[in-house]
C-alpha cells in the first residue's frame, strides 16, 4: 500500500519549498509515498509565452524568456545541491534547456506553435522539476528515482487535453512502481505529461497534475491521495474573493468533484474519477503550513448544520441562445443542437429550454464560431461571452425546501441570466455576468456561512 503526494507549482516553486517538501516526504516515509511534482510556479504559462512568441516567429523574445526560466532552475539548484552533486544536475539540466531552445528555434522558424509542439514546449516545466526535486530528495537521504511519466501515462492524441487510456497507464505504473516501491525506492514523476502509443509527448491539460497523481494512486491502489498546495484545504469558497473562507475539514467525493468542476480551481476537475473508482481518500494539505489537517475528502461525506459545504464560480463562460427557424416544436431538434456541441468535442454545461428556444453555456471560447456557424443552419444562434456560473454545493440541498428563494434574495439585485439545479440534487447553479462574481459570492457566503457548523468548517 502506498502513498501518493502530489507537490503543486507553489510547493516547488523554490529551494525552501523544494526543502519543506523534502520533509513532508521523510515524513511518510513508512507508508511507501509516490511524489509527483508540478511545475515550478509560473513555469507552465512562461513556456507556453515562450511558444507562442517563438509561433508569431518573435525567436529572441521566446529565448529571453527561457534564458530566466533556465536561470532560475540553475539557482535553485545551487541553492539545493553541494558543489559536487549540482555539478551532475547542471549538466542535465543544461541538456534540457538546450533540446528547449533548439525546439523554440525551430517554432520560430516555422513562424507556427500547432497543439502538438505546445504539449512538446509544456513538458519542459515538468521534466524540469521532476529532475531538480529527484536530485534535492537524493542530497537529502531519500532514496529518489526519476520515473518519466511519458514512460507510463499513456493517452490519445488530443494535444493539450490528452485523455488518459487507463488500461495501458495502469499496466505500465504497476511495472514500473512496484519494483521500485519493494526496494523502498521513492519514485518521483512529473504530473500533467504523457505520451501516445507512438511515445509523442502529450499534456493531460492545465492543472492536470492532480489528476495524474490520482491516477497513479488509483494504479496502485493506493491508501491515500495528497494534493500538497498554498491553501489549507478545500475551503467554502475561493480565498482570492472572500479572505473569510472557511476551511472544510470533511467532505464528499460527489460534492467536491462538482465544486472542482464548478471552477475550485483547487482540484483539477477530473482528479476524483479515479478516487472514487478505487475509494482512495483525496485529501488536500497545506506545503507551507503541513501540521494543518487541510481537508478530506471521502465517499461519505458527514452531516452538516449548514445547507451548503461551498461556493465554487467558474469565468470565462458563454451563454449560446438557439431559437428554432423552423421544425417549430419538432422532435429531434434538440439532439441536432446537442450533436453539433459534441461534434465540436465542447462540453456544455447549464442548460435551459423552452418549446423553440435552448439557451446552454460552455466554457470555451475558440470553439464557439465554429458550433455557432454549424447551428445557424438550423435556427438563430446569438452568444455572449464574459459570463460566470456560480454553483452552491452541498448534499443538504436534496431534502431542504425553499432553498433556491433564499439563495436568489441574498442576490436580488443581480442580473441572473440562467438557472439550473442539477440532477445530482447536491447543487444549485446559476449564470451571472462576470463583473458581478465578488459581489455574489461574498454575498451567499455572508448569508450561508456566517454561522457554521464547527464539525465540518474550521476558521483559522
Ligand atoms: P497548485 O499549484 O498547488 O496546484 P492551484 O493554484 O492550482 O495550486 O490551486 C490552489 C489555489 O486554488 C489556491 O491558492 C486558491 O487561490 C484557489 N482556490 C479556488 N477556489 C478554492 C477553494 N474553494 N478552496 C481552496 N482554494 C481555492
Ligand atoms: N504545470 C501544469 C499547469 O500549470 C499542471 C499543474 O500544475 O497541475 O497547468
Ligand atoms: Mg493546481
Amino acid at each position: 500500500m502506498a502513498v501518493v503526494l502530489k507537490f503543486g507549482g507553489t510547493s516547488v516553486e523554490d529551494s525552501t519549498a523544494i526543502d519543506r517538501a523534502a520533509e513532508i516526504v521523510c515524513s511518510r516515509l513508512a507508508q511507501d509515498p509516490i511524489v509527483v511534482v508540478s511545475a515550478m510556479a509560473k513555469v507552465t504559462d512562461q513556456l507556453l509565452a515562450m511558444g507562442r512568441a517563438a509561433g508569431e516567429a518573435d525567436r529572441d523574445v521566446a529565448l529571453q524568456l527561457s534564458r530566466a526560466v533556465r536561470e532560475r532552475h540553475y539557482n535553485t539548484a545551487s541553492e539545493l545541491l553541494h558543489t559536487g552533486v549540482f555539478g551532475g544536475l547542471h549538466s542535465q539540466l543544461e541538456a534540457d534547456f538546450d533540446s528547449l531552445d533548439e525546439l523554440l528555434r525551430g517554432i520560430a522558424a516555422v513562424g507556427e506553435l500547432t497543439p502538438r509542439t505546445t504539449d512538446n514546449v509544456l513538458a519542459f516545466g515538468e521534466r524540469l522539476s521532476s529532475r531538480l526535486v529527484t536530485a534535492a530528495f537524493a542530497a537529502r537521504g531519500l532514496k529518489a528515482v526519476l520515473v518519466d511519466s511519458r514512460d507510463c501515462i499513456v493517452t490519445d492524441a488530443t494535444h493539450t487535453k490528452a485523455v488518459p487510456l487507463m488500461d495501458d497507464t495502469n499496466d505500465n505504473l504497476r511495472a514500473r512502481l512496484r519494483p521500485l516501491l519493494e526496494k523502498k525506492c521513492v519514485p518521483v514523476m512529473g504530473g500533467f505529461i504523457g505520451a501516445t502509443r507512438e511515445g509523442v509527448t502529450t499534456t493531460i491539460g492545465r492543472g492536470g497534475s492532480d489528476f495524474s497523481a490520482a491516477i497513479i494512486g488509483a494504479a496502485l491502489d493506493s491508501e491515500r491521495i495528497e494534493i500538497w498546495t498554498d491553501v489549507d484545504g478545500m475551503k467554502t469558497t475561493d480565498p482570492n474573493l472572500c479572505p473569510d473562507a472557511l476551511r472544510i475539514k470533511s467532505i464528499g467525493f460527489e460534492e467536491a468533484a462538482e465544486l472542482a468542476y464548478f471552477g475550485a480551481r483547487v482540484l483539477h476537475p477530473s482528479t476524483l474519477l479515479p478516487a472514487i473508482q478505487k475509494n482512495i481518500p483525496v485529501l488536500v494539505l497545506n506545503s507551507r503550513n503541513p501540521a494543518n489537517h487541510g481537508t478530506r475528502i471521502t465517499a461519505r461525506a458527514p452531516h452538516c448544520r449548514n445547507i451548503f459545504k461551498a461556493i465554487a464560480a467558474k469565468k470565462r463562460i458563454t451563454i449560446v441562445d438557439i431559437v428554432a427557424t423552423r421544425m417549430l416544436g419538432a422532435h429531434g431538434f434538440l439532439r441536432s443542437i446537442f450533436e453539433v456541441f459534441d461534434r465540436h468535442r465542447c462540453p456544455v454545461d447549464v442548460v435551459s429550454t423552452s418549446e423553440v428556444s435552448i439557451s446552454l453555456t460552455v466554457d470555451s471560447n475558440e470553439a464557439i464560431p465554429a458550433i455557432a456557424a454549424d447551428l445557424e443552419k438550423m435556427a438563430d444562434v446569438k452568444y455572449a461571452g464574459r459570463n460566470a456560473i456560480v454553483c452552491l454545493v452541498g448534499e443538504n440541498i436534496r431534502d431542504t425546501p425553499g432553498i433556491a428563494a433564499k439563495v436568489f434574495t441574498a442576490i436580488s439585485d443581480i442580473n441572473v441570466r440562467m438557472i439550473s439545479q442539477g440532477a445530482s440534487e447536491i447543487n444549485i447553479t446559476f449564470v451571472i455576468d462576470e463583473r458581478d462574481v465578488p459581489q455574489a459570492v461574498r454575498r451567499l457566503h455572508q448569508d450561508f456561512f456566517a454561522d457554521f457548523d464547527s464539525e465540518v468548517f474550521a476558521r483559522e
